[in-house]
């Protein structure tokens, strides 16, 4: 099943039990608006290569659509598309006024010097200024694309206006109007709701037998994908005093049982472009960091990790998706049956858009907003979800994943229902 698929299913499920009409649920199975663009782009060489990208907008029923964009050999329709179904129930779960979107581009970035990656972003933003705007459809970083990369998209669509628009993306570096706090906000958020998912466990487990309580103090961590979620998710999560044992990145992995030094594998990823080799631990492979024995693991890199393959060896007791859809349906039924507590994306990852958000507004305001103020609000809002998807999951005697849908597509049919379907 492709991602889009599957996004689809997610939705058909909750549209059953929220007795949506058969009209709506039609409506937001499919995005409203898709652009597929091919452009050529000048390498350095000065040959002519040839690059396919999209910008796809799911929903607008709440709010300006929102979305990050992603570079990777892999990206597809079918996965910009359910990426940009994800964003719209995301916003709405963490009740944000903004719709659902994302682009990609099909390309491998770590092929391209810098300046073709340039030359390819300003191209691509050109050829999406007919989607694109400060009021309309706003990008941020995804896979493979940085603050440099909303810089140059910033830029070039100035460029078209006349005039400077910050607010055209989120994301972007503190020097034109990024906020301090956005390039953490992923991984900060994840680590609240994992917090939260611990202090559930606790209470729960606590009531028979305390002694086996869980803290995030002593916690064993395994993260999935070493980039912007994953390697700050482990930072924050070694800060806390949880014990990292093990990562991986494309490249392979690494394990160490006494715990990682979360800080100097990030040096070592920036010196050598992986976290394979880093002195003092065990070689893993790729798929392995999901089977180690910890108890919470962080997938942070790609859509379907978690499979019907792996998924019985799966050992952690709460899953925490940093990344969008790593976990299939197949394997999300069985992680169900063995009480795993899985923390799903449009939750756990939901701090990026939030914080996101608060760029956004204060744009033009150009207000300072300080770090920690950022931060407890932060804190507030993804607490607040969590609760809310935790009562609706409980309430049904569902998993949070059908819970967090149950809120976010409801809110979703309510903005249309009061909008009303034009002309
Ligand atoms: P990134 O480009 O910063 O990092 C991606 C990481 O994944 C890299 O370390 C890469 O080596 C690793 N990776 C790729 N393939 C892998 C594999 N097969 N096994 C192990 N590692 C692999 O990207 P990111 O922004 O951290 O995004 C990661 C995930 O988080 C994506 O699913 C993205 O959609 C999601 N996400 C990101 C944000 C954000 O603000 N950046 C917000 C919400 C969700």
């Amino acid at each position: 099943m492709n991602p889009f698929e599957m996004a689809q299913t997610q939705l058909g499920k909750v549209a059953d039990m929220l007795k949506l009409k058969k009209g709506i649920h039609e409506y937001l199975r499919r995005p409203q608006r898709e652009l597929t663009v091919n452009f050529p782009v000048r390498m350095d060489d000065e040959s002519i290569q040839i690059f396919t990208g999209y910008r796809i907008e799911h929903n607008n029923a709440k709010g300006p659509y929102k979305g990050g964009i992603r570079y990777h050999p892999q990206v597809s329709l079918d996965e910009v598309r359910a990426l940009a179904m994800w964003m719209t129930w995301k916003c709405a779960l963490v009740n944000l006024p903004l719709g659902g979107a994302k682009g990609g581009v099909i390309c491998n970035p770590k092929e391209l010097s810098i300046r073709e990656l340039e030359r390819l972003t300003r191209r691509f933003t050109s050829e999406i200024t007919l989607l694109i705007g400060p009021e309309k459809d706003i990008p941020a970083p995804d896979v493979y694309t940085n603050p440099q990369v909303m810089a140059w998209i910033m830029d070039t669509y100035s460029m078209g206006k006349g005039y400077a628009v910050p607010k055209v993306v989120t994301g972007k570096p503190v020097s034109i109007g990024g906020l301090l706090g956005r390039f953490a906000a992923t991984a900060r958020g994840c680590v609240f709701t994992i917090d939260e998912a611990l202090r559930h466990l606790q209470y729960e487990v606590g009531e028979e037998d305390p002694e086996k309580g869980y803290r995030i103090d002593g916690t064993t961590v395994a993260v999935q994908g070493f980039g912007n979620a994953g390697s700050l998710a482990a930072q924050f999560l070694k800060e806390k005093g949880a014990k990292v044992i093990a990562v991986s990145d494309s490249k392979g992995g690494v394990l160490a049982k006494d715990g990682l030094d979360v800080d100097k594998l990030i040096e070592h990823k920036t010196k050598t472009g992986s976290v394979v080799g880093f002195e003092g631990t065990e070689e893993l492979d790729l798929e392995d960091v999901l089977e180690v024995e910890c108890d919470v693991l962080v997938p942070a890199a790609l859509e379907g990790q978690i499979t019907k393959e792996n998924v019985e060896n799966v050992k952690a007791k709460v899953v925490a998706e940093a990344a969008n859809g790593p976990t299939t349906l197949e394997a999300d039924k069985v992680l169900e049956e063995k009480g795993v507590l899985v923390v799903p994306d449009i939750l756990a990852n939901s701090g990026g858009v939030i914080v996101s958000y608060f760029e956004w507004v204060r744009c033009p305001q150009l207000f300072m907003c300080d770090e920690e103020d950022i931060n407890t609000k932060l804190r507030a809002i993804i607490t607040n979800a969590f609760a809310e998807v935790l009562r609706r999951s409980e309430e049904h005697k569902i998993d949070m994943r059908t819970g967090a849908y149950l809120v976010a597509v409801e809110r979703v049919a309510k903005a249309i229902n009061v909008r009303g379907i034009y002309p």
